[in-house]
């Protein structure tokens, strides 16, 4: 079983804060999504034709779609491969986009499955992070999506913004529990390189908060979600019983993955490809059936690197299964490097898993580090 993402790489407006592949301006969009489609026919054997466990529109801002190029993309991925009652399909989408209308298409071309960025409820956050939403449009968006027919749904929120106290950061997680949304993706500000942010900060114009009040902002997250029944799944992750994200658990779990469009990135039977970021000449692949990604086969050493790096940021944790067909080289590596870890009750032992302690969560990219294993 496998996957689909693909990348739309169009955005109102750019958010300080973000390094993602996107243009503001649309005016190429249709001939953009019928290079999509085109890629989609180019690819069709990468993947087995089979049905999907998921289908992942994300961006860039995947709810400037209309209707019919949706549509036509769903409908493409269904010809090509299978897509039944149990694929997930899941739309990014921003509040300034979501209506009864858009809501009643997105339903009607297949979306079962929503994420949105509300990021925050505050005015002074959004206009901060130059988000193309105001408050009052989360709440009406949020209000619109609970009586529609689209019944999972998740919602981004930041924590750590610039001036942010905790009383702000209460009122955030209080207004979206009280939505009783089944998922919850809870991110910490960073400043990514490229950004709005970085330029200020290189500028000394950047007033980012304490690590101290960072940390306090991710514990109270945290208790607070437990106590309305969220399982804290992967370190960003909330959901409740049963409500994981498909999409997000495949990719932790390495399955196959098909990214399609500008800067889309696939992982095929231990190769992982990547997809000229540039909408031009992506489009003019596209027109000369020229796909031409860049590529690289995973080594064991990275391979053993990243399986170390996932399962720590998981609840789940390192599958066992999976070390032991490594090589022994890495195999013994390992459990030097985690006996130490052991021994302080930072990681524990199951019979299928090796399991971060939950209260080191917040620092498992150091705790990976350790157990890497560099040349
Ligand atoms: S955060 Fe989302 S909406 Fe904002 S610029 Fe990045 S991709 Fe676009």
């Amino acid at each position: 079983m496998s996957g689909i993402y693909i990348h739309i790489p169009y955005c109102r407006q750019a958010c300080h804060y973000c390094n993602f592949h996107f243009s503001t301006s649309i005016k190429n969009k249709g001939t953009l999504v019928s290079s999509l489609i085109k890629e989609l026919e180019l690819r069709h054997q990468e993947l087995p034709k089979s049905t999907l466990d998921s289908i992942y529109l994300g961006g860039g801002t995947p709810s400037l779609l209309t209707r019919k190029e949706l549509t036509s993309i769903i409908t493409k991925i269904d010809k090509s491969w299978q897509i039944d009652t149990s694929t997930e399909i899941t739309l990014e989408a921003n509040p300034e986009d979501i209506t009864k209308d858009s809501l009643e298409a997105w339903h009607t071309a297949g979306v079962n499955r929503l994420s949105i960025g509300i990021q925050s409820f505050h005015e002074a956050d959004l206009k901060y992070m130059n988000r193309a939403h105001n408050a009052e449009q989360s709440h009406q968006a949020l209000k619109l999506i609970k009586e529609s027919q689209i019944k999972a749904v998740t919602a981004d929120l930041m924590f750590g913004l610039i001036d942010s106290t905790m009383e702000a950061w209460e009122m955030n997680l209080d207004t979206i529990l009280s939505y009783d949304l089944d998922h919850l993706s809870i991110y910490n500000l960073t400043v990514e390189e490229q950004t709005v942010f970085a330029n200020w900060k290189l500028k000394n114009k950047l007033q980012e908060p304490t690590t101290e009040l960072q940390y306090k902002q991710y514990k109270l997250a945290d208790q607070k979600l437990h106590s309305a029944g969220y399982d804290h799944y992967e370190i960003s992750n909330y959901a409740k019983p049963g409500r994981q994200a498909i999409h997000n658990t495949n990719y932790w779990n390495r399955k196959s993955y098909l990214g399609v469009g500008p800067s889309a990135h696939s992982y095929v039977n231990g190769v992982r490809s990547w997809n000229i970021a540039n909408n031009a000449a992506y489009i003019k692949q596209m027109e000369e059936g020229n796909y031409s990604p860049s590529s690289e086969t995973i080594s064991e050493a990275d391979h053993y690197n990243e399986l170390i790096m996932l399962g720590l940021r998981t609840k789940k944790g390192i599958r066992k299964s999976d070390l032991s067909q490594l090589s022994s080289n890495l195999q013994l590596h390992f459990e030097q490097a985690v006996e130490p870890k052991l021994k302080e009750n930072i990681i524990k032992s199951t019979e299928e898993y090796f399991q971060l302690d939950p209260n080191h969560w917040y620092v498992s990219d150091n705790i990976s580090s350790e157990l890497f294993f560099v040349k």
